[in-house]
């Protein structure tokens, strides 16, 4: 890993710890996606929450500190109803922090997630080490490329896409309601964050975005990783997003421009406010150069 900027450094491992975040300020909010579906928002990535008949699905559960809140306004939504199933749609913390206060219900994830959560993890960017998680995060179910459950009579399908954001994303797709959250591997109207130290490559990032709108129509509801529900126009303007400064960044690549010179490019024309997020241009750019440019 050649050049990363410290502001990237210092987003990667804001985004990996969260250490000194104050969470006593964020409240949970849940907005109804469809008859028994909820989207909840506090910190960190969406939650997708399915109030069965007897029994919750919950997906991600943001930061452990937020437990108490989540759980208050899951009783709130399904009452008594136990959670059945947790499904991490990758091992980051801001989606997996609470895994441990959650661990009641099954914890399901791509097998990759166990092995990041369950094993320390060498950060390259920085040479650091992140220390393994106690065993009460660790996934009890694991899969490797697809995956469905049945809930309620309803078909759930778990959906790997190999090196995106992570080595271990998945995308739920609730077949039978047309409903889909598709975790990290879509930051609605924002750049994304792809996390090379963790598989995560541009073109398998791409990738599962391809893959998903191969199968989405256009009243599906889908549930981006980080910001507001959305529809498929809003996931096929994203893999425009991608694509062209994808393309921007190679082509700059291919005329011999340095990494410099490439941010000082203009090379978001028209996608200015994309950067607004976790993620601005000079970041994404970067994440693009070393991709492309590194040797292994
Ligand atoms: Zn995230």
């Amino acid at each position: 890993m050649k050049k990363i900027t410290f502001l990237f450094v210092c987003l990667l491992l804001t985004h990996l710890t969260f250490a000194q975040r104050d969470f006593s300020k964020i409240e949970i909010s849940a907005l109804e996606v469809d008859s028994n579906f909820y989207m909840l928002q506090g910190s960190g990535g969406n939650i997708l929450i399915y109030v069965g008949v007897e029994e919750i699905l919950m997906i991600d559960c943001q930061f452990a500190p937020l437990s108490e809140k989540i759980r208050a306004k899951i009783t709130e939504l399904g009452g008594e109803r136990p959670i059945k199933y947790l499904i991490n749609t990758h091992y980051q913390g801001d989606h997996t922090g609470g895994n441990e206060n959650f661990n009641k219900a099954d914890i399901i994830a791509h097998q990759n997630v166990h092995k990041r959560l369950s094993e320390d993890q060498f950060i390259k960017a920085f040479q650091a080490t992140v220390e393994a998680k106690p065993e009460s995060f660790w996934p009890d179910i694991v899969y490797t490329n697809r995956m469905e459950i049945r809930f309620d009579s309803q078909l759930i399908v778990l959906l790997h896409h190999p090196n995106g954001h992570t080595d271990g994303d998945t995308q739920v797709a609730f077949v039978d309601r047309n409903i889909i959250h598709m975790g990290d591997t879509f930051f609605k109207d924002r750049f994304p964050y792809i996390d090379f130290s963790s598989g995560g490559t541009i073109d398998g990032y791409i990738s599962s975005v391809e893959n998903a709108l191969f199968y989405l129509d256009q009243d599906t509801k889908i549930i981006p990783g980080h910001g507001d529900l959305a529809n498929t126009k809003d996931l096929k303007n994203y893999l425009s997003m991608l694509k062209i400064m994808r393309d921007r960044v190679s082509t700059g690549i291919e005329e011999g421009l340095s990494i410099e010179e490439l941010k000082n490019a203009g090379l978001d024309k028209g996608f200015e406010s994309w950067g607004a997020g976790f993620i601005n241009a000079e970041s994404f750019i970067d994440t693009i150069w070393t991709d492309l440019t590194r040797e292994n």
